[in-house]
């Protein structure tokens, strides 16, 4: 087998979330079985704590029979804010670790750890770091499971609760997932369960090694993926969020172009363009940029392109206005980056035009054209639908169309 690019998944879980933090909080409720969100008769349990645990209540199972089950029982209500609030700095402490962070729940993320391991050494190393600042950051436990994937890694995690720390190297994987039942399987519920148990399928190892064309004809085309699963294989990636930083487009002309309506006419279905993305993602931004590439060729630099040395070498020019609102008016857009434009007085012709805003808030921002104060906000939605309904090209505020050979769109996020 050969070395695939290893990767390090780690799967972080905070125990007995919520219970811990009323437990935390509620210094006579630690050593107590603790019942969270099931204090209403039609309550369900949102987290117990390991004493409610050993009484066999779990999450999600109806108010009454948790009862049943812990009659002596703490149930307090969720106080949702309050765990959000908790949340929020756990989430906190990972983003030390990696920007690659896929957060599943409040109190659940996968982490992208590959890149870290140069500054934070081994994954058990930086597991242990990672624990340990979670719990100064916040006085709770978090369980972590590191594997080469996401799948192992949530075992990993899972069967170490609580406050566990389990590490799968690459070569244990096989071992590590054979023996477990596998109802333990992604994507094996109930009724899966009970059909691969009818086939004799009870573990992991059971439902690797059947074969393949028999497990088709009983349970249908996830056959092949229940299978690699089964053997730990695992290749989704850890979806990392980023908040955007900026929002661009811009274009190539095919040939060099200084004419003032044309570059006014790219200027605006540019500025159209970001303030519809904009609009859509629910974002303004207050700092406009405008980039040019000059046409004229200032000699060569090394190539980014493997196949030949060097490339002519183009200065960009880029301008900025940064707004005292935030806007996500297309018509405003448009006014600064024409605006930067004449005041650039660049002197020569282009060759690349782009218009960016960053400086990004949440919202569609307040400023807008004097002259569309009021509808005007209607007014951008009107154009959203139109554009979407018959593309790009089928409106064009003030000016034709500009020409958009190599179209680009940006979408900076943070590191
Ligand atoms: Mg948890």
């Amino acid at each position: 087998m050969t070395a695939a690019a290893e990767r390090w998944i780690l799967h972080a879980d905070m125990d007995a979330f919520y219970a811990s933090i009323e437990q935390r909080d509620h210094p006579e409720l630690r050593g107590k079985p603790v019942i969270v969100g099931a204090s209403s008769k039609r309550g369900v349990v949102a987290a117990a704590s390991y004493e409610a645990r050993v009484f066999g209540v779990r999450s999600a199972m109806p108010g009454f029979r948790a009862r049943e089950l812990c009659p002596d029982g703490v149930f307090l209500p969720s106080n949702m804010a309050h765990y959000v609030a908790v949340s929020a700095e756990v989430h906190a402490v990972f983003e030390r670790f990696t920007p690659e962070i896929e957060p599943i729940a409040l109190d659940e993320a996968f982490l992208d750890i590959t890149g870290s391991l140069a500054l934070f050494g081994a994954p058990q190393k930086l597991a242990a770091e990672l624990k340990h600042a979670v719990r100064e950051a916040t006085a709770l436990n978090v369980s972590v499971g590191l594997a080469p994937n996401k799948l192992v890694a949530k075992l990993a995690c899972t069967l170490g609760k609580p406050d566990g720390l389990k590490v799968i190297e690459p070569h244990a994987v096989r071992g590590f997932v054979e023996p477990l039942p596998i109802r333990r399987l992604w994507g094996v519920g109930p009724v899966l369960g009970a059909k691969l148990a009818s086939l004799g399928v009870e573990t992991f190892a059971d439902l690797s090694s059947y074969e393949p064309g028999e497990l088709a004809k009983a349970i249908g085309e996830r056959a092949a993926e229940l299978q690699r699963l089964a053997r730990g294989e695992d290749t989704r990636p850890v979806l990392a969020y980023r908040e955007p930083k900026s929002y661009g487009e811009e274009n190539t002309f095919e040939s060099d172009v200084s004419d003032r309506t044309r570059v006014t006419a790219a200027l605006t279905e540019h500025a159209e363009a970001v303030a519809r993305r904009l609009r859509h993602d629910d974002y303004s931004g207050r700092t406009v940029t405008i980039k040019a590439k000059l046409g004229r060729a200032r000699g060569r630099r090394e190539s980014r392109d493997a196949s030949v040395a060097t490339e002519p070498y183009y200065p960009l020019v880029t301008r900025s206005r940064t707004l005292p609102q935030a806007t996500s008016d297309g018509a405003v857009i448009r006014r600064i980056a024409v605006e930067l434009w004449d005041e650039a007085k660049l002197g020569e012709p282009v060759r690349l035009l782009g218009v960016s805003l960053s400086n990004l808030e949440r919202g569609t921002g307040g400023l807008q054209l004097e002259l569309f104060t009021g509808p005007k906000s209607a007014l951008g939605k009107t154009l959203d639908a139109i554009t979407e309904r018959f593309g790009e090209r089928a409106i064009s505020r003030a000016v034709g169309h500009t020409e958009k050979l190599t179209p680009g769109r940006t979408r900076k996020r943070g590191t």
